[in-house]
């Protein structure tokens, strides 16, 4: 303890230390942000993503999608994704990370884990696949999907503008929504914390 409070006052005598290039932070942002500006999809555990770096391109014939093979008769639905090379050895991929006919999406996380000749746990093909998603639940409001789930968690920033009765805010909500019996039998039960910040 006694380091870190001597460290921390070292800190305070010499703050606030001069900034390095400005137009080289500048590039340093623009590429951070650059990197993290994109929509990918694992293959294999369907997770989405908005770091390129925290994924691998795949070869489609790639040997180490053995693993994601599954027995069509314990799956109620298709799920073929159109390319042959995966779909004849019955290998479930989620059809969102396919690039081309040659090439896939993994995340790191499924990647070094295939690695190994394993088959990640939180693969579809991990008896973890949920099928199509039917009519009647599409084009839900996020307030009926959270009260559909049967456990749902979500967070949401809400933005007021400015207005001459009031100073913008902004709102924090995290809520935890749990439908169904519990062991109390309650029906329905939710949590709420909203924390707020004058603007
Ligand atoms: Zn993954």
């Amino acid at each position: 303890m006694d380091e870190n409070y001597e460290s921390v006052r070292a800190a305070q005598e010499i703050w606030p230390q001069p900034l390095s290039d400005p137009k080289q932070l500048y590039r340093n942002f623009y590429d951070l942000m650059h990197k993290a500006s994109h929509n990918i999809v694992c293959a294999y555990c369907g997770i989405i993503r908005y770091d390129i770096d925290g994924f691998s391109l795949v070869s489609t014939n790639n040997k180490m999608l053995a693993p994601l093979a599954v027995n069509p008769a314990t799956v109620p639905f298709l799920f073929d994704c159109r390319i042959t090379a995966i779909d004849q050895h019955h290998i479930m991929i989620d059809p969102l990370a396919i690039k081309d006919q040659n090439t896939i999406s993994i995340c790191n996380n499924c990647y070094s884990q295939l690695s190994s000749g394993s088959l990640p746990a939180e693969a579809l093909a991990n008896f973890r696949w949920i099928g199509p998603v039917p009519e009647e639940l599409k084009d839900l409001t996020w307030v009926e999907e959270a009260l559909v789930a049967r456990s749902h968690l979500f967070g949401r920033v809400f933005r007021l503008e400015q207005s001459e009765a009031w100073r913008a805010n902004i709102f924090i909500t995290q809520r935890t929504y749990r439908i169904g019996p519990t062991e109390h039998h309650e029906a329905l039960r939710y949590s709420t914390n909203v924390t707020r910040f004058a603007g």
